[in-house]
C-alpha cells in the first residue's frame, strides 16, 4: 500500500527559490518585513517599487507555511455571509469589505500578469454547494442580496441543475460566484519571491525574528537568525504559523487552527467529466465544511477543518484519514483512487473572521484572513506598502477595532470546545 507524502502537493511541485540572501541579516533598511508568506512577499515587491530598501526575514523557507499549503482557491467574497455582515456592521461597511475581496482577486491577477508568473491562474468560479436541502433557501436569499447590492457576477444553481455542476448526490443546489479564480499557490509564491528578490528585496530564509527593540533614532533593531538589522519601519506578516515570536499582542487576537488537505493521484478525463466537468472551486455549506478543486495535472485537492486541532505530522495523518472518508462518501467513484499527499497548515482566524491591518505601537501588521487569504494576503501586502508610505485610505480594515479574545493568552486551549459547538451547529442547521 502506498504511504501518501506528508508534503504539500504545491510545495512539492514548485521550483526551488533561488533569490535568497546568504549570511545572517545585518545592516540597515527602510523596512523589515517579518514573514515570507504571500503578505510579506507582496509587500516587499510593492515597497521596492516605491523605492524603499527592504529585508524579508522568514523563520523557515519562503511560502513554507499557509501560503504554500492552502487550497489554491482565490475567491471573491468575505468569509462571513454578506447578509450577516450587513446586519452586524451596516450596509456601507459590508459592501466595502465584500468589494475589498473582489479587488483582491484583481490584484492577484494583475501581479501575475505584471511579473509574468506561470501559475495556472484561471477565473473558474466558486460554487458554494448546499449540503442539506434546507440550506438551499438560505443560498437563494444570499444570492438575491448579493446580486442586488454588491456582486452582479453571481448565479443561482437550482437543485435540479446541480448534477450538471458536480457528480455527487450529496448536494441540493448552489451559489456560483463566477469571477472567483484558482491558481497553483506554490508556483505563484515562488514567482512572487523571485520577483521581489530581482527587484532588490533582501530575502533571508531560516531567519526567525526573536527580538524587536526600539532604536534610539526612532526605528527598530530586529534580531533575526544569527544577526540583527536596523529598520525605520517594520511590517509584521507572520500569519498563523506556530513560530515562537515576540508578537504576543497579535497572538492574543488571533486563533491559529489547523486546516488539512489531501491530493489524489491524477484522475482520468472520463471521471473528471462526470464529477467536476467545469473544474471550479467548490465549497460546502456546512460550518465544518469541505473545499475541493482539481490541480493543473488533474488531481483532486480535497480539504477541510476535519478536526479542531493544530497541524503537525501526527495531526495531519489523523485528519487525512477523516478527509479520505469524506471524499469517498461524497464521490463513491473515487473509492479506489490513490491519495498521494496528505498535509496541513495553520489558518489565522479572527473572532469575527474579518482581516486586520494597521499599526500597533509603531509596528505595522496585516493578518487574520481567516481562510480567505490567498487573495487578501497578496492584496494587503500591496495595500500596506501604500499605507506605510502615508496613504491611510489604502487599508480597507483601518476602522475595525481589534480587542484581545477574552481568556486567550496565545495558546488556544478552547479549540476542542469550539469544535464541538460547531459540530452541534452542523447537526442542528
Ligand atoms: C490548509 C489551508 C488551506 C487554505 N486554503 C485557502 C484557500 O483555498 N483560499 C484562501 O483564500 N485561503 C486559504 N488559506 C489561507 C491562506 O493560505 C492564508 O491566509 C495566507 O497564505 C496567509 O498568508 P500570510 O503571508 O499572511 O501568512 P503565512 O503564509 O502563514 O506566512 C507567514 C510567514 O511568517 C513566518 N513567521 C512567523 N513567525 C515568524 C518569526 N518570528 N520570524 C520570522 N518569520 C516568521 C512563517 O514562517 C510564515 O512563513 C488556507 C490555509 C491553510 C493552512
Amino acid at each position: 500500500m502506498n504511504r501518501p507524502s506528508p508534503q504539500s502537493y504545491w510545495l512539492a511541485t514548485a521550483p526551488a527559490f533561488t533569490g535568497g540572501m546568504a549570511g545572517d541579516p545585518h545592516g540597515q533598511v527602510d523596512v523589515a518585513v517579518i514573514g515570507g508568506g504571500f503578505t510579506g512577499l507582496s509587500a516587499a515587491l510593492a515597497l521596492r517599487a516605491q523605492g524603499a530598501s527592504v529585508a524579508v526575514l522568514e523563520a523557515g523557507r519562503v511560502i513554507g507555511e499557509a501560503s504554500g499549503r492552502n487550497g489554491g482557491q482565490c475567491n471573491n467574497g468575505t468569509h462571513q455571509d454578506y447578509g450577516a455582515l450587513v446586519a452586524s456592521l451596516g450596509r456601507d461597511r459590508a459592501q466595502a469589505y465584500y468589494r475589498a475581496h473582489v479587488d483582491a482577486v484583481d490584484t492577484v491577477e494583475r501581479l501575475i500578469a505584471d511579473q509574468g508568473i506561470d501559475c495556472s491562474f484561471r477565473r473558474c468560479g466558486r460554487l458554494k454547494l448546499a449540503a442539506k436541502p434546507e440550506h438551499y433557501p438560505k443560498i437563494e436569499k444570499a444570492y438575491a442580496l448579493l446580486k442586488a447590492e454588491v456582486d452582479p457576477n453571481v448565479e443561482l444553481i437550482p437543485p435540479e441543475r446541480i448534477r450538471d455542476e458536480v457528480g455527487s448526490s450529496e448536494f441540493h443546489g448552489g451559489l456560483l460566484q463566477t469571477t472567483s479564480a484558482q491558481l497553483h499557490p506554490g508556483r505563484f509564491g515562488i514567482g512572487l519571491a523571485e520577483a521581489a528578490a530581482a527587484k532588490g528585496a533582501r530575502i533571508h530564509e531560516n531567519a526567525a525574528v526573536t527580538g524587536l527593540n526600539r532604536s534610539p533614532g526612532g526605528g527598530w533593531t530586529v534580531v533575526a537568525g544569527g544577526g540583527s538589522i536596523e529598520a525605520k519601519q517594520v511590517l509584521v506578516a507572520t500569519g498563523g504559523a506556530p513560530i515562537q515570536s515576540p508578537f504576543r499582542w497579535f497572538q492574543r487576537r488571533l486563533v491559529a487552527v489547523g486546516s488539512f488537505i489531501i491530493a489524489t493521484e491524477p484522475l482520468d478525463a472520463a471521471t473528471i467529466d462526470r464529477l467536476f466537468p467545469k473544474r471550479r472551486n467548490y465549497v460546502t455549506s456546512r460550518v465544518i465544511g469541505n473545499f475541493f478543486r482539481l490541480t493543473p495535472d488533474d488531481r483532486l485537492i480535497f480539504g477541510g477543518r476535519a478536526r479542531f486541532a493544530i497541524s503537525n505530522a501526527k495531526s495531519d495523518v489523523k485528519s487525512g484519514t477523516i478527509l479520505i472518508d469524506a471524499m469517498r462518501r461524497m464521490f463513491p467513484d473515487l473509492a479506489q483512487t490513490r491519495v498521494d499527499h496528505v498535509w496541513g497548515g495553520m489558518v489565522d482566524l479572527t473572532a469575527d473572521r474579518l482581516p486586520r491591518a494597521g499599526e500597533h505601537d509603531g509596528l505595522f501588521y496585516a493578518m487574520g484572513y481567516s481562510g480567505h487569504g490567498v487573495q487578501m494576503s497578496v492584496h494587503m501586502g500591496q495595500q500596506m506598502a501604500r499605507y506605510m508610505g502615508g496613504d491611510l485610505s489604502a487599508n480597507p480594515w483601518v476602522d475595525l477595532a481589534w480587542p484581545a479574545i477574552p481568556g486567550h493568552l496565545g495558546k488556544p486551549w478552547f479549540l476542542p470546545a469550539v469544535g464541538m459547538w460547531y459540530k452541534i451547529q452542523d447537526l442542528l442547521h
